[in-house]
């Protein structure tokens, strides 16, 4: 029977796996982490072991999922993919761990959510490769240990800060994405659209790769948006114009910032004079939930030099001013 706790659909904004990359050296940009990855991927195929668990770090989007599965065709050995809030008991992960094949990559999205019983089991796991199961309840219960086939954990997570202490010692080789540059995701958008057989001129791949929010996944998601309006509105080729006119219809202003994200910075500007304002504040406005602002909306924002977070709260900086053509109120007053 289907495991449940394995997650059985891909999210349906990469319904289209044919777009992705197969191998690492088809993966574009993260140039660091990727010749990291690289040395300890064949390293491992050389001792004949299971390679260090490694844990990916950083905003949705920009290829964790992705390269945890390079990982495992690399190694040539099974993927097996869940993630933390779908492993509710201890059972589930012991049912995961005790079926996986030696050297098999398991990966672990949103792995700051895990249920901290289940959390503990993970520790001698990704240790000793030994599980510790209570069996029976009340006097008769009983501890059984059992071995584990030694395998990789890869570990996805948005919030390192999340991370308890112990898990994240645990993790031999902790990796940061960074967002992408404009010429790495212009490499993507161009490789993409020769993958869905649609004709682009330099310029259109160009202006979506720059208003993607240095995020793959945003490319992608406007590539096809763009397609669609090639194909009904224009004669089925990407230029630049077609791209600038749908993603401006699409919401994308020309930083790539979307509605949430304009919102987010008309808030602080007009209700806060440019802020502090916290975190808290803002969720309740935007009636956005905590986890969406600090871990999509603010990370491209901070990174852009549209806000700064300061120990009273959130700032917007002088270009997000000039971003939203307002007039920055001069410090002192108010
Ligand atoms: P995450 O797990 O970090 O949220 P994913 O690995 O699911 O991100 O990637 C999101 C989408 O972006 C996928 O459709 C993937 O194919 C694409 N993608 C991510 N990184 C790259 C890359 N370096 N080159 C091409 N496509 C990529």
């Amino acid at each position: 029977a289907p495991d449940p706790t394995l997650r059985p659909e891909p999210r349906p904004e990469d319904a289209d796996r044919a777009l992705r990359p197969q191998g690492l050296g088809e993966f574009i940009g993260q140039a660091e982490a990727r010749a990291n990855l690289k040395v300890f991927i064949e390293s491992a195929k050389q001792r004949g072991e299971a390679m260090d668990h490694t844990l990916f770090h950083g905003p949705p989007g920009l290829g964790k999922t992705t390269l945890a599965q390079i990982m495992a065709r690399e190694l040539g050995v099974n993927f097996r993919m869940t993630s933390g809030p779908v492993l509710a008991k201890a059972g589930d992960l012991a049912a995961i761990l005790t079926n996986l094949e030696a050297r098999d990559v398991l990966f672990i999205d949103e792995i700051h959510r895990l249920n901290p019983v289940v959390e503990e089991v993970l520790y001698p796991a990704m240790e000793d490769f030994e599980l510790d199961l209570v069996i029976g309840e009340g006097p008769a219960a009983r501890t059984v240990r059992i071995e584990l086939q030694p395998f990789t954990l890869v570990g996805a997570t948005t919030r390192l800060g999340l991370l308890t202490t112990p898990l994240r010692d645990r993790f031999g080789i902790p990796t940061r994405l960074q967002f992408y540059t404009e010429d790495e995701l212009n490499e993507i958008v161009t490789r993409n659209a020769r993958k869905l057989g649609v004709q682009q001129e330099e310029g259109g791949a160009r202006e979506i790769a720059r208003r993607s929010r240095g995020t793959p996944r945003i490319a992608g998601r406007l590539l096809r948006r763009v397609v669609d309006f090639a194909l009904v509105e224009g004669d089925g080729v990407i230029t630049k114009s077609l791209a600038d006119g749908s993603l401006t219809r699409l919401g994308v202003d020309n930083l790539g910032l979307d509605g949430a994200d304009r919102r987010y910075l008309t808030f602080i500007a007009e209700n806060y004079g440019g802020g502090p304002v916290g975190v808290e504040t803002i969720s309740a406005a935007l009636s956005e939930s905590r986890d969406a602002i600090e871990e999509v909306i603010e990370p491209f924002l901070l990174q852009q030099g549209l806000i700064q977070r300061t120990p009273r709260g959130r700032m917007l900086a002088r270009k997000a001013w000039k971003h939203l053509g307002l007039v920055a109120p001069e410090p002192g007053k108010s």
